[in-house]
């Protein structure tokens, strides 16, 4: 392709585009591109043996996407990893923010409990497993494009496995069908990196089982996927699930809501957790690594019971992927924290190599707290509450999972709703406005064709002692791209508002 062909191609709206959708729409299914269908598509109760699968909704091309910003952000992500473990092992410095929001935030407030029960009970585990994802959008300063993290993972951090299969069918409509369009896109002219995100999450998981060892107890050991009930997008979990079993690891997977039922906690000093097969509950399996997809927001803990489950798998010597203290590291009031200005001095305590934390500050855009004794957090208010300035910020509690932001005009209006002394458990982020590109959204079906405003995700594994500080495993672990129409606010693909998409690198 030269410079001044249009890209991505324009596409004639009728056998040529439905040819493209058909290919797509064949190879997601084929290759596990896919979710389960809501009941909204179905009907309610209209598959009741849980046998059909959709499309996962995905571009028709892989977006442009800056090979810079691409490398910078995979070239940080085993800093980003050290900086999180770190975090993670600093209870200090998270009990203070802890207390910052409590008041405000019983989800918070109860997860620190359970820490501080289990705390005194005494961990029996001191190794701690992360699978993170740092999410970006570019950010354009005239000619100078940089990354701007959105936020940091640290728990259930999902798409790995439905991304690496996203980069696979753009390289295959790369040299099958893009190659035969009426504005023909030759073969080889896209720089499309390949994508390991399945395998290297697969990777991080594998690292932590044999870092658990045999079982003293001479059970047969495995990694325990913890997760929701009804999970729509069961896919991407599995294809991480197929990567494990391929190196002979055993893996279940056991909806939170009856952890308590099918587990047990050994009663010997090391309070193993033990996996009793539903089926089968004489066969015992120890859980090695517990991996939670499910746990990272209140409607996982309707009940007081969810909350001793969670406990069960933080007392006992299981290795959690993640802690509780990993969980609350991914706080957006700790990505606050390190972001606010005027200086990087809270991130240079944890990463006090000054390259290394340079690094990662060029990626911090500018947050705020919303306290009312800080100088920073009496301008947040004053940015926060005036009609004007608010267009430029987006305001978040201390959640996971999507559609929970407030953004733009609905900020002063959030605020006049909640009590002043617990606008502290909200911060408030300047948004990214990344240039928006042109792509076709395949989703259901029907076509979205638009701008639309990509998201990069990158992964890491990351494997540590929480005693002695020591790093035992620290990998960037393959990337995500999502990509949503520009006028919507939200990006979650499992919210329902962005698709799945891979980088074509310019
Ligand atoms: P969640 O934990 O719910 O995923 P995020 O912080 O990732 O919350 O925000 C959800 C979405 O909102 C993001 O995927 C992105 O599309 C948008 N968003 C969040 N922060 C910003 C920002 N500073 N600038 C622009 N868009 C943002
Ligand atoms: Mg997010």
């Amino acid at each position: 392709m030269t410079s001044n062909t249009p890209y991505p191609p324009a596409l004639d709206a009728g056998l040529e585009t439905e040819r493209l959708s058909q290919t797509i729409k064949d190879w997601s299914i084929a290759n596990g591109l896919a979710v389960r269908p809501p009941p909204a598509l179905v009907g309610q109760n209209q598959d009741p043996e849980g046998i059909l699968a959709i499309n996962a909704p995905v571009t028709l091309f892989p977006s442009p996407f800056p090979k810079s910003c691409f490398e910078e952000a995979k070239a940080i992500q085993t800093n980003y990893n050290e900086l999180y473990a770190r975090i993670s092992q600093d209870e200090e410095f998270l009990g203070r923010l802890v207390q910052e929001v409590a008041d405000g935030d019983d989800f918070i407030a109860k997860l620190w409990e359970i820490h501080l029960k289990v705390k005194e009970e005494g961990y029996v585990q001191n190794l701690s497993l992360g699978l993170f994802r740092s999410d970006y959008m570019v950010h354009q300063d005239g000619d100078h494009l940089q990354i701007k993290q959105v936020e940091f993972n640290t728990i259930a951090s999902s798409f790995g496995g439905l991304s690496a299969q996203t980069s696979l069918l753009h390289q295959h409509l790369s040299k099958t069908e893009y190659p035969l369009l009426t504005t023909p896109i030759p073969p080889n002219t896209l720089n499309l990196p390949a994508n390991t995100s399945a395998h290297s999450l697969a990777a991080g998981l594998h690292a932590a089982y044999e870092a658990y060892g045999p079982s003293i107890l001479n059970h047969p050991t495995c990694i325990l996927f913890i997760v929701q009930d009804g999970e729509r997008n069961i896919f991407d979990q599995r294809h991480l699930e197929y990567s494990l079993q391929q190196s002979s690891i055993p893996v279940f997977r056991l909806p939170f809501s009856q952890l308590l039922t099918h587990t047990t906690l050994s009663p010997t000093p090391l309070r193993q957790l033990l996996y009793h097969l539903p089926h089968n509950p004489s066969q015992i399996f120890e859980v090695a690594v517990t991996y939670l997809r499910a746990g990272y927001g209140p409607n996982d803990y309707p009940a007081p019971s969810s909350w001793l489950a969670r406990r069960r798998i933080e007392t006992s010597n299981t290795i959690p992927c993640p802690t509780i203290l990993t969980q609350l590291a991914g706080m957006k009031k700790v990505q606050q924290v390190l972001a606010t200005p005027p200086g990087p001095s809270t991130l240079a305590k944890f990463i006090p190599d000054e390259e290394k934390s340079s690094a990662l500050w060029r990626t911090f855009t500018n947050i705020y707290p919303l306290d009312s004794s800080s100088p920073a957090g009496r301008e947040a208010r004053r940015l926060a509450t005036d009609p004007k300035e608010c267009l430029k910020y987006v305001m978040k509690p201390q959640r996971e999972g999507g559609g929970n932001n407030f953004y733009k005009g609905a900020i002063p209006e959030q605020l006049k709703k909640v009590p002043e002394e617990h606008w502290n458990s909200f911060i408030l982020m300047e948004l990214i406005t990344p240039p928006a590109v042109q792509n076709t959204i395949l989703r259901q079906g029907k076509l979205e064709k638009g701008g639309v405003i990509c998201e990069l995700g990158v992964y890491g594994t990351c494997l540590w002692d929480q005693k002695t500080g020591q790093v035992k495993h620290n990998e960037e672990a393959g990337y995500l791209l999502r990509t949503k129409g520009d006028q919507s606010e939200e990006g979650g693909v499992a919210a329902g508002f962005g698709c799945m998409d891979s980088v074509a690198l310019v």
